[in-house]
């Protein structure tokens, strides 16, 4: 028998009323910060993500679904979103339209990480992406718009946490601190860090092993060395979070490798998922549209996976979804009536209602244990001595109650079942 893929993940009918309430509050929230949905595609040219040497984040160097296609090109298919909605962007002038391009997606997306709890190699994101603009209210409203989220979909167990990268000028100099700190320990440094030492220091502060911690204890932090300008960005960013009344923690070592990101960086984290806690993850990318060939042109942004968030949801037993209910069940006495059957049926979804029939000639008693099933509201019977008269019999499976309505008087089955 052939499976799905390693990774990847049916969303089954069952599932389905979760991701659809989420999508509903992503949209709600995104629509009311006056965020408009943009789609780009499942693949792009390879070059939009592996961009020059010396870039190396662990999806480019190791996680991305990348192929030849049969003329030659080179596609990946997207391992995140940002980079495909700054080509977007760019590709379309977007900014010439408008000042501040204010943008949000929900989207699959694809990296072969190492399958386990919450990491998957086909996932999905939701996110938003704001081009246009340095305010620091717009690094704010980006974790506003996670916490709404999560909080709507009744989260508790929240912490968020918040750093700043500052500018590049004042980071170069950081880092030269950082080396002469960490070179005396160099031999005690994990070999995933000692590559990272020459690659991408900064995020040797990722490392979640004991014996690269214990030398980071005392390790000279960032924050200390910031400039007077992204020290007042990140204040600015503070203040807001506190009028917005979102609870926030300063993390010193919640840091990002690439050197497009500036200011704010942010991460929204859950204890009620196990180890992958993040449920999104954010920041000021003030250099990347200019490095995607377009003008220089701030953004900042966020993206959370959906597949998390549901898992917490789902531990901390935070969303009820309604059962399943149809409106009517049509009942088909004699077999020679299912043409007018389906014909009703038909009418009635026309008009508006969710309405099954029996597809499968099955007796009446097993007929009505389907609408039981399908926890229908009425079951219309159709034939026996009603039909004969020209009505139908309509019946409330809840109070029992049963009226006759006439054979073609659709609308008086709609009001009566609408309770108009
Ligand atoms: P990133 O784009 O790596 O900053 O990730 C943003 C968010 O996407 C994370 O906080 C996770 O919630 C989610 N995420 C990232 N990678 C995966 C994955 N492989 N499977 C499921 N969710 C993921």
């Amino acid at each position: 028998m052939i499976k799905a893929v390693t990774g990847t993940k049916d969303i089954l009918p069952a599932d389905i009323p979760y991701w659809r309430h989420l999508e509903n509050i992503v949209t709600a929230t995104m629509t009311r910060f006056n965020y408009k949905e943009i789609r780009t595609p499942v693949f792009e040219d390879t070059s939009l993500f592996a961009r020059g040497i010396g870039e190396s984040t662990d999806i480019v160097s190791k996680e991305m679904y990348t192929f030849i296609d049969r003329g030659g090109a080179s596609l990946t298919l997207k391992p995140e979103m940002t980079a495909g909605v700054v080509r977007a962007f760019v590709e379309h002038s977007l900014d010439k339209k408008q000042s501040l391009n204010k943008l949000f997606y929900i989207s699959p997306m694809f990296r072969q990480e190492r399958p386990q709890a919450g990491r998957f190699r086909q996932f999905h994101q939701f996110g938003a992406e704001a081009l246009g603009s340095n305010d620091p209210l717009l690094d704010a409203e980006m974790i506003i718009i996670a916490y709404d989220i999560f909080v709507q979909l009744g989260l508790k167990n929240l912490s968020v946490k918040i750093n700043s990268l500052g500018v590049p000028e004042s980071r170069e100099k950081y880092k030269k601190i950082l080396r002469e700190f960490l070179l005396p320990h160099f031999e005690q440094l994990t070999n995933e860090s000692k590559k990272r030492f020459d690659t991408n220091i900064l995020r040797i502060f990722d490392s979640k092993e004991g014996q690269d911690q214990k030398i980071l204890v005392n390790a000279p932090l960032l924050i200390e060395h910031l400039d007077n300008e992204s020290l007042e960005h990140f204040e600015k960013v503070k203040s807001a979070l506190l009028s917005s009344n979102i609870p926030f923690e300063i993390d010193p070592k919640l840091v990002r490798g690439l050197d497009y990101y500036t200011h704010t960086t942010f991460e929204v984290v859950s204890g009620s998922v196990g180890s992958q806690s993040a449920l999104c993850g954010g920041g000021r990318y003030n250099l990347l549209v200019k490095e995607l060939g377009g003008p220089d042109i701030p953004g900042v942004g966020f993206a959370s996976g959906i597949e998390r968030v549901l898992l917490a949801c789902e531990n901390e037993k935070s969303l009820q979804t309604s059962a399943d209910q149809i409106d009517i069940y049509l009942v088909t006495i004699e077999k020679n009536l299912s043409s007018f059957a389906y014909k009703t049926a038909v009418e009635l979804r026309r008009k508006g209602s969710l309405v099954e029939m029996d597809y499968l000639s099955r007796s009446v008693k097993a007929q009505m244990r389907e609408a039981n099933k399908f926890n229908a509201k009425y079951v219309l019977m159709i034939g026996g001595d009603e039909f004969a008269k020209g009505v139908l019999l309509l019946k409330n499976m809840s109070s029992g109650e049963q009226m006759e309505i006439m054979k073609e008087d659709f609308d008086k089955i709609l009001s009566t079942v609408k309770g108009k």
